[in-house]
């Protein structure tokens, strides 16, 4: 197949968020195939969209832009350049996160709107538990200790203590892992309702390696012996993750939200020759063999359907719809990732007058009382909220009116559950309410809301996950089959994951195929630094 009038091949690509869209350029950019993409949402970006309410734009999750990868480091600033800092302009930035850093001069100037940039921002979250602020990562600091009270310390430290010496034998579950390691009090005080509220699942019922897997160098004893023999450092991270001040976290983030750095790279594509059909949602996957012939795209706008021939096909559709659509399909795969856990994720976008200035804030709060940080990790179990997004600290250009402030209120789910069926009026109403008993706000500044809906947020690696190396095994011996991304590799990427992914799979399409299986080396053995996989934590 090519195009009509050239010899030009065909690539297939199904999504438009940060794997499809890093394909679709990297295709025009290294080679003669032309992309044609096809995204079910009516907006690119995915997961990483920004969603724009009446000038308002929230960011469903809170993205930060850093990563390992020196090439997707200079790949984010070849499309939004870094603000350079009016006051030092020769000045290196140096970014830092998670005991990684970059330092980098930005462009003297830069080109084009002054809205097509990346801000530099500094991380500031915190946890809300006991209607106090902690520090996150948890510090064992003066701080920690008066929130906790002198009785609630020496318990933590006496079931501490027990939990060394009657450890739980065989330590099958998240539960025994953790309260081996930092026993039951501090496992039920920091660890147990986030984590099941965000999993929805009981900590026992979460395999130990999967703790094992996220919580690596964690522990009570490095944290204590580093509190001892630091007595002038501020705090000390439970993380391990030695903040110096020179290291303090710093990411970059485009100005408008993680979905200008989509809308750019969308319009280079369209500029470069590919094509990007919204709306558009695939439906059907020939195949002859191990081999994808074409796809059944369907139009959303007027209900038709195309058949469009392609040479290779690149995936970033959850693989449980990838295999459910390759006709004919593998029973045995199909029943399989059929069966593939997800967390599903909504959110409250609430538009409020000012907040009330809570608990022991111990940081500058504006004179409205939005507290600074970027999110705030809402551990209290009396309600059902997990983060507290403030847009206003990611990027101000991210609110219409800065007399405003712009929260966005994040609810772990499941698809069809109580919270996602909740019509949208009640469930704002709600998300006020609980915002409201924690303190944080009185219901009657609430301006404006909207609500968004995020399925399959969360590839999860529990249940039939275990058996994801069947589903694997099949996809790869398709010869120009290409499952890439987040749930595309039902893996728990960042963007800059997702990225490599694709880009090694244009390396791969570029080279007949060869290095395929380079593409699931990507992230596979990597710390998580999505802020959910710590906090799980
Ligand atoms: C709460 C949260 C916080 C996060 N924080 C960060 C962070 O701080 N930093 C960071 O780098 N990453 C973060 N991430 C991860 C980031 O959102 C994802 O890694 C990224 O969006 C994955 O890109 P992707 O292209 O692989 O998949 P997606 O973003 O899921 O894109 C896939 C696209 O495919 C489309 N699609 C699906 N099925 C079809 C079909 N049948 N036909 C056509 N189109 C289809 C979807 O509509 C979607 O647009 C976070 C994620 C969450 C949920």
């Amino acid at each position: 197949m090519s195009i009509p009038g050239s010899n030009r091949k065909i690539v297939v690509i199904a999504g438009a968020g940060p794997a499809g869209l890093t394909a679709a350029l990297e295709l025009l950019r290294r080679s003669e195939f032309v992309p044609l993409v096809f995204e079910l949402d009516g907006q690119v970006g995915g997961i990483s969209k920004t969603v724009n309410y009446r000038g308002n734009r929230m960011d469903l999750g809170g993205h930060r832009f850093f990563s390992k990868s020196d090439w997707v480091m200079r790949w984010w600033q070849d499309i939004l350049p870094v603000e350079s800092d009016a006051r030092n302009p020769n000045e290196p930035v140096r970014i830092a996160y998670q005991s990684q850093s970059h330092e980098f001069v930005p462009a003297a100037d830069t080109p084009g709107s002054p809205d097509a940039v990346m801000l530099v921002r500094q991380r500031l979250s915190r946890i809300f538990y006991r209607r106090q602020f902690f520090d996150y990562p948890l510090k064992l600091n003066a701080s920690t200790l008066r929130n906790m009270g002198i009785s609630e310390t020496l318990q933590i430290g006496l079931s501490y203590g027990k939990a060394q010496f009657m450890r739980r034998f065989p330590e099958s579950s998240l539960e025994d892992f953790l309260i081996n390691r930092f026993g039951d009090r501090l496992y039920r005080t920091f660890f147990k309702d986030y984590t099941e509220k965000v999993w929805g699942v009981p900590c026992g019922e979460i395999s130990a390696e999967w703790g094992a897997q996220r919580i690596k160098g964690l522990s009570v004893r490095k944290a204590l012996a580093h509190a001892l023999t630091s007595p002038f450092r501020s705090g000390v991270d439970t993380g391990q993750k030695q903040t110096e001040t020179s290291l303090i976290e710093r990411f970059l983030y485009p100005k408008l939200g993680p979905g200008q750095m989509w809308e750019e790279v969308a319009q280079r594509v369209a500029r470069q020759g590919g094509e990007i059909h919204l709306r558009h949602r695939v439906v059907a996957i020939e195949r002859e063999g191990f081999k994808v012939t074409a796809v059944d795209v369907l139009d959303q706008a007027d209900g038709s359907v195309r058949r469009v021939p392609c040479d290779v096909f690149i995936s970033t559709m959850p693989v449980k719809d990838l295999t459910s659509l390759l006709a004919p399909p593998n029973p045995q795969v199909a029943r399989i990732a059929a069966s593939l856990p997800y967390r599903d994720f909504m959110t409250a976008g609430l538009l409020v007058r000012k907040m009330r200035n809570t608990g022991n804030q111990r940081a500058s709060v504006a004179a409205n009382g939005m507290p600074p940080d970027n999110w705030i990790y809402i551990q209290e179990p009396d309600v059902k909220i997990g983060r507290l997004q403030i847009f206003n600290n990611w990027s101000p250009a991210l609110v219409a009116d800065p007399g405003t402030i712009w929260l966005g209120l994040e609810y772990f789910c499941r698809e069809g559950d109580e919270l996602w069926s909740m019509d949208d009026d009640k469930f704002l109403e709600f998300a006020a309410r609980e915002l409201e008993s924690i303190g944080m706000i009185d219901r009657r500044d609430v301006l404006d809301g909207t609500v968004v809906r995020v399925p399959k947020a969360y590839p999860a690696y529990f249940g039939q996950y275990s058996e994801f190396g069947q589903v694997r095994a099949f996809l790869d011996l398709f010869s120009n089959l290409y499952p890439v991304g987040r749930n595309g590799m039902h893996r728990y990427n960042n963007q800059d994951h997702s990225m490599l992914a694709a880009n090694a799979a244009v390396s791969s399409i570029i080279n007949a195929g060869g290095g395929k299986s380079e593409i699931w080396e990507i992230n596979a053995e990597e710390d998580y630094h999505e802020e959910i996989k710590t906090r799980v934590a």
